[in-house]
């Protein structure tokens, strides 16, 4: 194991020591929480540490860097699931249906239309995750954080699973949220636990809460999260994006 492994290994580590406490502090079995590793910016050496490290769930948020690196770890024998968290455009849905297992970013119709497409085409199956728009009640120009971080409607949440539920080669799995910059996480997972159990109601297969990030994940915890996504406190600060 080179130095690098051993130290993504030590915050590794740390953060199955946050998630164990987490799942203590409410009731919770550590093995209801499924740790996500978020790669982007770092090389795909870091992903293939990561697999030997025993982490199988790795998350990317842009097609033109996860395409390439998935494929180069696939490549190399080992197995793994990859995530997709990031705002997607829907002219890349059909390269993300090619190698993504789970889409968390889904938010409007013609995603739904275009990812559906492109795994007819491709031959798989692809999950979905619905993700929900987390800030408070206020106007949406008002928070151009929050907007940037994407995310429907609450009220519009139903209306998008049953169009996933509907198609032909994507499987509903649940809901996704981010936590608004400026707003209380606690408050803000409340709100997608809340949907998350309407959707669940009326979809029993659909079981996921991914929620929480390297800052939050205790709060995702505390109200339900299934799927964390730690970027940072696992692989350490990233790259600028240019
Ligand atoms: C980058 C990213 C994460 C991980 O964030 P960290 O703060 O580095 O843990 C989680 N979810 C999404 C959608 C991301 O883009």
């Amino acid at each position: 194991m080179d130095e690098r492994a051993q130290w993504i290994g030590e915050r590794l580590r740390e953060v199955r020591e946050r998630i164990t406490r987490a799942c203590d502090a409410a009731g919770r079995a550590p093995h209801e929480v499924t740790l996500i590793a978020i790669t982007k910016t770092h090389p795909v050496a870091d992903v293939e540490r990561l697999l030997d490290l025993g982490v199988s769930d790795i998350g990317e948020n842009r097609d033109q860097e996860a395409r390439p690196k998935i494929e180069a770890a696939r490549a190399t024998g080992r197995l793994l699931r990859a995530h997709f968290v990031g705002q997607l455009q829907t002219n890349k849905a059909a390269s993300v249906a090619q190698y993504a297992d789970v889409v968390h970013s889904v938010d409007r119709a013609r995603l739904v239309a275009a990812l559906d497409r492109g795994a007819l085409a491709a031959g798989r199956r692809l999950g979905v995750l619905v993700e929900v728009g987390l800030a408070d009640g206020t106007p949406t120009g008002a928070q151009p954080s929050a907007a940037e971080r994407g995310g429907v409607a609450i009220a519009d949440v139903l209306q998008l699973a049953a169009l996933v539920a509907d198609s032909a080669a994507l499987d509903l799995r649940g809901v996704m949220g981010i936590a608004p910059l400026d707003g209380d996480p606690l408050a803000a997972f409340t709100r997608l636990a809340d949907i998350a159990a309407q959707v669940r109601a009326r979809y029993p297969a659909a079981t996921w809460i991914s929620a929480g990030m390297s800052g939050d994940l205790e709060a995702a915890i505390a109200c339900g999260a299934t799927h964390v996504r730690v970027g940072t406190a696992i692989l350490g600060s990233r790259e600028p994006l240019r």
